[in-house]
């Protein structure tokens, strides 16, 4: 027998910008995809009007390119199964409402809002789970169709429901879950498969897509648990066979150990922020990948073609995913390391200019001083806006030491040392690091002291920092006047301290 084409799909609703749990969603698709060799869809779930937002798949698209992931049809590449927005599919909904209500399987529901409300209150306050119930009840097909005119007559809007019969258990093996089932009295009575807009709701309209695009393997967020009976009904109502689903876990925040919430702004969770904050796009796939998924062993750094050769969906986890920014930052650190300079000028470059510490055109020397200093920093930084901070120093007014940098000098003898320093980079031609370190050598000389008490006083009076880059390299960039006016400040402040 042939070998089934894997064909899945990533369906965002265009409601806004690409949250880390959609991006994983997408992610996973696009693995098992690649590793299959099947066809990866993205399809637009923009039938709620009114939560739409403006750009929304345009950025989401946008989003995902920039992740490095790829799709094979979709609205902007096209393919046999288009159009691929549900707001363009209107006609292929309708075509199977119709034959549902022809089928006797759905029907037009004229439930005003409000009628429906009081109904789940008085359920509510019979203590039974709020449900629709047939609004038709013992009456003939004459008395319906007599009452539904009365209604209209009345110039109500009705919905379109679809029977969901009695004692039905739909189960499924859950890729990710295993065996999942539950019995048709659990979810909620005939539910709404067209809208008063005329709008398919999503529980419709995503068996349909999935059905005539041939999808084989849905998978998606476990929040979706709960639809998927109601969509098993559908499928079962248009005597279609269901395509695979798998549920993937829940994203938990390391910080509150509670799922991870769009609303809690303290959690940055757009890809756009990462973005805007430096990160490096396979630095993100490679931790998105780990949310709910392991290759096993202890390695955790993984390129996507790595990551395309090793994926499984069997391997999904059944546990909670752990989204980790402090792990985030050290993988992206780990990217950063090893990442082509020019990414990293750009960026950083980039990161310079917002903050205003750099000119949005900058002079081709200063270009040069750019690039070095983002090389003297590029190995502390976990993303490349934190060298806005971590180079502070190189933009502000000279500086004062600290209460901590006054202690740490304190312990040393340090004076000697200073003003040795000062009188030797006065006898180097050139204010170059290798030149400014044979100063601290000849400093060593003079001096006879060595090692850290020879090289912290140094380093403090100088870049007024106590870990950092290599000395020499972070002078030549503060340049000769700046250095010499931050150890005139020291010896001052050593003064007034008693020192
Ligand atoms: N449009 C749905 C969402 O964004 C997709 C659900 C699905 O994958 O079936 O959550």
């Amino acid at each position: 027998m042939a070998k089934q084409k894997i064909r899945v799909r990533y369906a965002p609703s265009p409601t806004g910008h690409l949250h880390i749990g959609n991006a994983r969603t997408a992610l996973f698709n696009y693995l098992f995809a690649r590793h299959t060799k099947g066809t990866l869809v993205l399809r637009i779930e923009d039938t709620d009007q009114k939560r739409n937002v403006k750009g929304g798949s345009q950025s989401q698209m946008e989003n995902l390119h920039w992740l490095g992931i790829d799709w094979d049809e979709g609205p902007d590449k096209g393919g046999d199964f288009g159009p691929y927005r549900q707001s363009e599919r209107k006609d292929i909904y309708n075509k199977y409402i119709k034959q549902l209500i022809d089928e006797g399987k759905a029907y037009y529901s004229y439930k005003t809002e409000e009628e429906l409300e009081e109904q789940r209150e008085e359920q509510r306050a019979m203590g039974i789970a709020p449900h629709y119930t047939y609004e038709y009840e013992g009456m003939t097909a004459d008395e319906i169709k007599q009452a539904q005119e009365k209604a209209e007559a009345k110039g109500l809007t009705p919905v379109v429901r679809i029977h969901i019969p009695e004692m039905v258990t739909y189960s499924w093996d859950d890729i990710v879950k295993g065996h999942l089932s539950f019995e048709s009295d659990t979810i909620g009575g005939d539910f709404v498969i067209q809208k008063r807009d005329g709008m398919p709701t999503y529980n419709f309209a995503v068996v349909i897509d999935d059905h005539l695009m041939e999808i084989t393997h849905v998978l998606r967020g476990d929040d979706h648990i709960s639809n998927t009976p109601k969509q098993l009904a559908v499928y079962q109502a248009l005597g279609w066979e269901p395509p695979k689903f798998g549920h993937m876990t829940l994203i938990i925040s390391a910080d509150t150990g509670k799922k991870l919430s769009k609303r809690d702004e303290s959690v940055l969770q757009f890809i756009e922020q990462y973005r805007d904050l430096g990160y490096l796009p396979d630095a993100m796939f490679n931790f998105i990948t780990l949310l709910g998924w392991s290759p096993g062993g202890e390695n955790e750094i993984f390129n996507q073609r790595e990551l395309i050769k090793q994926f499984d969906p069997e391997r999904l986890s059944k546990s909670p995913a752990t989204f980790d920014q402090k792990k985030l930052e050290w993988i992206n650190n780990q990217y950063i390391k090893k990442a082509d300079r020019d990414t990293l000028l750009d960026l950083s470059l980039n990161n310079l200019q917002e903050a205003g510490l750099v000119e949005q055109d900058p002079t081709p020397e200063k270009m040069e001083w750019v690039r070095q200093l983002v090389n003297i920093y590029s190995v502390q930084m976990s993303y490349t806006k934190q060298i806005v901070d971590l180079a502070k120093i190189f933009f502000d007014a000279p500086k004062d030491l600290s209460d901590e940098e006054i202690d740490e000098i304190r312990k040393d003898e340090a004076r000697p040392v200073i003003e040795e320093f000062k009188k030797q980079i006065n006898l180097i031609s050139r204010f170059t690091a290798p030149q400014i370190m044979n100063a601290v050598q000849a400093t060593r000389r003079e001096t006879g002291i060595k090692g850290r008490r020879l090289f912290m006083p140094i380093r403090i009076a100088t870049t007024r920092s106590m870990v950092g880059p290599g000395v020499g390299e972070a002078m030549e960039l503060l340049g000769k006047a700046r250095v010499v006016e931050h150890l005139d400040l020291t010896l001052k402040q050593m003064s007034e301290n008693g020192l």
